[in-house]
């Protein structure tokens, strides 16, 4: 049937997603600085800073970092929390679907400050659906460079949208589009021909790194994410996103009401 084929299909995307992210997984953040030219580092820190996590109150934030991988953007917050606010309540939950990027991520908390200090925690599970996680119980919601690979995109937002308190943030940095003809021909030429060269000679694994350059191709633009966002019932602040580098990443926001 019809509905038989899509299950297949969908099932065969998330193997495929799992089988990219477990191959790449202790390459992971040396390819990003690679194939980024080492921007990445720049948008993350961005993308933290203009959250500015963490309150100056003690009443620390639950924080949930949805396809959160290494840890990346999870660090970042922490850090931002306790530096920045002087917050050291604040804790973030870092939710994977893959086994192999969360360890990788669990060995960076071993080894970091945060270590046996209960503020980081990792759950195995798929953002589409979260039953460990409750409603309302969520104060900000992050997802850095994850929900293109999501087989039901809008099944995750209302899923964020659950589990948000009233109030509540979801933010999103992931690639998007660019729009000026001429950097987006520069930007081609890169992604779609030093990206999947690199990850051979550096990964030894050209179509995982060819699988994410098309995964960037196919994710909806600025605007049609934006109303994506808004179907999820999340109210979306002024223009609703903001383009980094020219656009080739942006973070889009809601607010749950
Ligand atoms: N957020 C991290 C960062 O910015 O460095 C990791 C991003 S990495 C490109 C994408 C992550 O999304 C991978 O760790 C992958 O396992 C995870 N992922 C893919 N599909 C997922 C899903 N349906 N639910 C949860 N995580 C998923």
């Amino acid at each position: 049937t019809h509905f038989g084929f899509e299950t297949i299909s969908e099932a065969q995307k998330e193997k495929k997603v799992g089988a990219v992210f477990s191959s790449v997984a202790s390459s992971y953040d040396t390819m990003n600085d690679l194939m980024s030219l080492g921007i990445h580092r720049i948008w993350k820190d961005h993308f933290v800073r203009s959250l500015n996590p963490g309150s100056t109150s003690g009443k620390g934030w639950n924080i949930l970092d949805v396809a959160g991988g290494t840890g990346d953007i999870a660090f970042r917050m922490l850090d931002h929390a306790t530096q920045v606010n002087g917050d050291h309540s604040t804790k973030v939950t870092i939710a994977d679907i893959n086994p192999d990027m969360l360890a990788e991520g669990k060995k960076r908390a071993l080894a970091s400050k945060y270590a046996d200090t209960g503020r980081l925690h990792f759950v195995l599970g798929n953002a589409e659906s979260m039953p460990s996680m409750p409603s309302d119980s969520v104060d900000l919601y992050t997802v850095a460079f994850g929900i293109r690979n999501f087989t039901n995109k809008d099944a995750a937002l209302r899923e964020a949208f659950r589990v948000l308190r009233p109030g509540g943030v979801f933010a999103c940095l992931e690639f998007s589009h660019v729009n000026s003809t001429l950097f987006n021909a520069v930007y081609k030429r890169w992604s779609f021909g030093a990206i999947p060269l690199i990850g051979q000679l550096v990964a030894g694994d050209r179509d995982s790194y060819q699988y994410l350059v098309e995964s960037i191709e196919r994710f909806p633009a600025q605007e049609e994410f934006r109303a994506m966002i808004g179907d999820a019932g999340f109210l979306v602040p002024g223009l609703g996103y903001e383009n980094l580098s020219g656009g080739i990443a942006s973070i889009h926001r809601g607010i749950k009401p």
